[in-house]
């Protein structure tokens, strides 16, 4: 996978607040002031917990959810704000690839409708639409005979390569995938992503590829975004991070990864974190991450670092005070 050097997508200092339930709890920053980019072709990993806010920060990239401070940029037009009728346009551009494939196709709708939609919501006939979801479906491995059956009649694998050539439909350039392959069985998450790569390599797509998996990661990412707690405390080129992290938070998730060579794993550090990541509703003071820090010091507990350049001669970029040295 291959990138240019202009950013088809810029994030600066976005954030997203979400009121507290029914008024009285208090307001949740789900991403707090979050900045990266990612250039035409190629594939950003966005890594963290559970909860740490990367899924609303790719569901603000295609604009479900408008953020609440900050801007998106898209190919040179700030998007943060559109209006639905201007986000029209944008849609055929920017696509989304879920999770749970058969949670998020309608049950009722057959495979034709399914991804022909959004061809129909753009103005193109019924007949046009339905003969390019039968060539979707020929890109993505499916049998196009079977357009005319619905989900429920698929597999986990199918039903997320209907997903898949669904996002394709109108010929975007950046798709989000959220989990594309973690509700799948091992085998056929390799399949998906090979789909994936090979998707990228002939249609020059760019991903945002949002994942707990760090080894799905590693496979299909050019550069990685480490999330904690709605902050990107690392973010640098793939190699580089998954050799050296700087970060401690991204040590501690590296060492939970398993080694492919028995004799290394018996070997390698395992750092454990104390306990469960703190609530985005009440975030610790200074950086959100001391209380489980093993390197954490007094200027921890009170003034957060911000994300800077931390490696001489990388653009890798960690917000910590202490960075690992490489
Ligand atoms: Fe740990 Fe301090 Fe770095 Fe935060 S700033 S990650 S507490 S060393």
């Amino acid at each position: 996978m291959t990138a240019t050097a202009e950013p088809l997508l810029s994030v600066r200092d976005v954030t997203m607040t979400f009121p507290g339930k029914r008024g009285r709890a208090a307001p949740v920053r789900a991403v707090d002031g979050i900045s990266f980019e990612v250039a035409a072709g190629e594939t950003l990993g966005l890594v963290g917990e559970s909860g740490c806010g990367k899924s609303t920060t790719g569901r603000m990239i295609v604009r479900l959810l408008e953020p609440t401070a900050g801007s998106i940029t898209y190919d040179g037009r700030d998007i943060s704000h559109l209006r639905q009728r201007e986000l029209k346009p944008l849609r055929r551009d920017l696509q989304m690839v879920f999770q749970d494939p058969h949670s998020s196709l309608n049950p009722r709708q057959t495979v034709a409708r399914i991804i022909a939609d959004p061809l129909l919501v753009q103005g193109h006939s019924a007949a046009e639409a339905r003969k390019r979801a039968a060539e979707l479906m020929a890109l993505v491995g499916l049998i196009p005979e079977h357009i005319d059956r619905y989900p429920h009649e698929f597999s986990g694998g199918q039903a997320q390569r209907i997903g898949i050539a669904r996002s394709l439909a109108t010929g975007p350039r950046l798709i989000v995938a959220d989990e594309p392959v973690s509700a799948l069985d091992v085998s056929v998450q390799a399949q998906i992503v090979n789909l994936m790569e090979r998707l990228q390599r002939e249609l020059g797509l760019a991903y945002l590829f949002i994942a707990h998996d760090l080894s799905v990661v590693k496979r299909v990412c050019d550069r990685v975004a480490v999330m904690y707690l709605g902050r990107i405390v690392e973010v640098g080129d793939k190699e580089r991070v998954y050799t050296a992290p700087a970060h401690p938070y991204t040590r501690a998730l590296l060492s939970a990864v398993p080694l492919p060579d028995p004799a290394a794993e018996r070997q390698r550090e395992r750092i454990t974190l104390l306990g469960d990541p703190p609530s985005p509703a009440a975030p610790p003071p200074g950086c959100t991450f001391h209380p489980r820090c093993p390197k954490a010091r007094e200027i921890c507990r009170s003034e957060a670092p911000r994300l800077r350049i931390a490696v001489p001669g990388e653009a890798r970029q960690v917000a910590c005070h202490f960075p690992e040295e490489p």
